[in-house]
C-alpha cells in the first residue's frame, strides 16, 4: 500500500503509506539540523544524510548510509540519490489581501507610486468574496510550495480594514496546522497624528491576533520634507513614540515597511531602532525593505546596523519587489541603474537577524511571484551575492523568521524529536536546485506527501481577470463597478 505522492513528484518512488520510513541520501543545509550530533558539513554548508521519519517526526538524522546496499534501519527506504532537503519555509513578509490583481487594476508605470495609485483604484473591486478567494489561492500556492508559515500585511484603512481582517481570521482558522498566519496592520506614520484612530486601529489589532505596522520613510522621497506620509520629518519621533506606546500598552509585536527607496537622507531604520530602545520597548520589531542602507557611507551604515542590533530588530530583505521597484523610471525610458536591496551581510556581521522573504505576488507591487520561497531564496542568494558560501543564509528563510513570528523551537528546521515538515527537492546540490525551477519538489507534512499541486490561475477568472482579453473578449470580475 502507498499514498501517491503530488503527481509532479513522480520522480520519487512512492512515500510508503505508513508514516514511518528513511529518506535516504539526502543533501541538507547543516545549518538547519538540530540535535543530530556530529555531522560532516561540505564547502556549502551540507550535510550528506539518511532522516528516519516515525510517527510524523524525524527520529534521528544520521550520516547517510549510501556507502552500503542498505541502511541500517529497518524501516522502508526512499533514497533521494542526493536530493537536497530543507525544512518547509517560513514567508516573513507578503500582501496576500492585494495579491493577483495586477490585471484588472494595472501599474501602468511599473513605479512605487505608480502602485499606490493603482492600488487605491482597485480598492472598487473589493468584497468579502473577492478577497477571500483570492487570498486562499494564495495559501494554497505556498503550501504547495512547500511554506508552512506565512505573516500578511492588511490594508487596514477604515473600509478595506473592516473587509480584510474578519477574511483574513476566518482564513487563519481555516488553515492551523497546514499555514500559520499572522496579520500585521498596513498604514502610514502620518496615521498615527490622529491618537483616536491610532489606538482604534491598535485595539482592532488586538481583537485580532494581529501585529501593529507602519510605513516609515518608505515612499520614492522618503526622508525628504516633501514626503508628508511616512517621513513625517517635523514629528517623525514623535509618532513612532505613539506607535511604541500602542503596541506597548497591548502587548503587540510591530512590523514596519521601512526605507523602501535609495535615498541618502532616509533612516527610518535608525529612528525606528531609537524609538525602540526610547520606549524600554520588549515586544518583537521588524523591518521590511531597509534599501536606503545601500545609499549609506561605510560609517554611518556600520552605527546603524549596531543600533539596529542593539534594538533586537530583525531586517527582512524583500529582494525580487526592490529589483522591480527600484529606480523605475516612470517614462519606461531608462534602464535602472540603482536597484537597491538593503545591505544584507553587512546586517548579518553586525549580528542582526536578517531575513528574505516574497512581500507582493502579482498585484501592483510586483507583477509576478508564486510564494515560492526557493525562487526567493535563490534570487536573494544572487542578487546579495550570499554564496560563496551560501552556509548559514538557509536560516533567512526558515528558523529565523520562525523565531520573530513566535512559532516555537522547532518550527523552520529539521530536529530530531520535532515533526517532519520537509520540502525534498530533486537537485542536488545548490548549483541544480537554483538553477531549475524544481516545481516537482515533494513536500512532506508531519511526514506524509502533500498530495496537491498549485493551483490554476483559471480558478480566479471570475474575479481577476479583468482587462484580459481571451476568446471571450475583455472579461468582467464580479467584484467590479
Ligand atoms: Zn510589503
Amino acid at each position: 500500500m502507498s499514498i501517491p505522492s503530488a503527481p509532479w513528484s513522480s520522480w520519487l518512488p512512492n512515500v510508503p503509506s505508513g508514516s514511518d520510513f528513511v529518506l535516504r541520501n539526502a543533501h541538507v543545509p547543516a545549518c538547519c539540523v538540530h540535535g543530530a550530533g556530529d555531522l560532516a558539513i561540505d564547502h556549502d554548508g551540507l550535510s550528506f544524510v539518511d532522516i528516519e521519519i516515525r510517527t510524523g517526526k524525524v527520529s534521528s538524522v544520521t550520516p547517510a548510509s549510501s556507502s552500503s546496499s542498505i541502511s541500517s534501519s529497518t524501516l522502508p527506504q526512499v533514497d533521494v540519490d542526493g536530493g537536497m532537503v530543507f525544512p518547509t519555509f517560513v514567508d516573513l513578509h507578503t500582501h496576500i489581501d492585494k495579491g493577483h490583481t495586477c490585471e484588472r487594476s494595472r501599474n501602468q508605470s511599473g513605479s512605487l507610486a505608480g502602485a499606490d495609485d493603482s492600488c487605491a483604484k482597485d480598492e472598487r473591486h473589493w468584497t468579502k468574496e473577492d478577497v477571500y478567494t483570492r487570498m486562499e489561492f494564495s495559501l494554497k500556492c505556498a503550501y504547495a510550495h512547500g511554506t508552512s508559515a506565512i505573516r500578511t500585511h492588511l490594508m487596514s484603512n477604515a473600509t478595506q480594514g473592516a473587509l480584510v481582517w474578519p477574511v483574513f481570521k476566518e482564513l487563519r482558522e481555516k488553515w492551523k496546522g497546514r499555514i500559520e498566519l499572522q496579520g500585521v496592520a498596513l498604514t502610514i506614520l502620518r496615521f498615527f497624528r490622529d491618537e483616536t484612530e491610532a489606538a482604534k486601529l491598535a485595539d482592532l489589532v488586538k481583537k485580532n491576533g494581529g501585529i501593529l505596522g507602519a510605513a516609515v520613510s518608505c515612499t520614492d522621497r522618503g526622508g525628504y520634507a516633501d514626503d508628508v506620509y511616512t517621513t513625517c520629518l517635523d514629528d517623525m519621533d514623535a509618532l513612532l513614540d505613539t506607535v511604541f506606546r500602542l503596541a506597548k500598552e497591548r502587548d503587540l509585536d510591530l512590523d514596519f515597511h521601512v526605507d523602501e527607496n535609495g535615498n541618502e537622507a532616509s533612516k527610518g531604520l535608525l529612528h525606528i531602532a531609537r524609538a525602540s530602545a526610547r520606549n524600554a520597548f520588549t515586544g518583537r520589531v521588524v523591518c521590511g525593505h531597509c534599501c536606503s542602507l545601500a545609499a549609506q557611507s561605510p560609517g554611518e551604515l556600520h552605527k546603524i546596523c549596531l543600533e539596529a542590533k542593539k534594538a533586537n530588530i530583525t531586517v527582512v530583505s524583500l529582494p525580487i519587489v526592490n529589483q522591480w521597484l527600484q529606480n523605475r523610471d516612470v517614462r519606461g525610458i531608462s534602464t535602472p541603474t540603482r536597484r537597491g536591496v538593503t545591505t544584507m551581510k553587512e546586517l548579518d556581521d553586525a549580528g542582526v537577524s536578517v531575513c528574505l522573504a516574497s512581500d507582493n505576488t502579482r498585484d501592483q507591487f510586483y507583477g509576478y511571484g508564486d510564494l515560492d520561497m526557493l525562487e526567493i531564496f535563490g534570487q536573494g542568494c544572487k542578487i546579495g551575492h550570499l554564496d560563496r558560501p551560501i552556509s548559514h543564509w538557509p536560516l533567512s528563510v526558515t528558523s529565523r523568521p520562525a523565531n520573530v513570528m513566535g512559532l516555537g523551537d522547532a518550527h523552520g528546521r529539521v530536529v530530531v524529536g520535532g515533526v517532519a515538515n520537509l520540502v525534498v527537492f530533486r537537485g542536488r546540490r545548490y548549483s541544480e536546485i537554483l538553477s531549475r525551477p524544481q516545481h516537482d519538489r515533494l513536500v512532506l507534512r508531519d511526514g506524509r506527501p502533500l498530495p496537491c499541486g498549485v493551483p490554476d490561475y483559471r480558478e480566479l477568472d471570475d474575479m481577476c481577470a479583468n482587462g484580459m482579453v481571451g476568446s471571450g473578449g475583455v472579461k468582467r470580475g464580479r467584484g467590479g463597478a
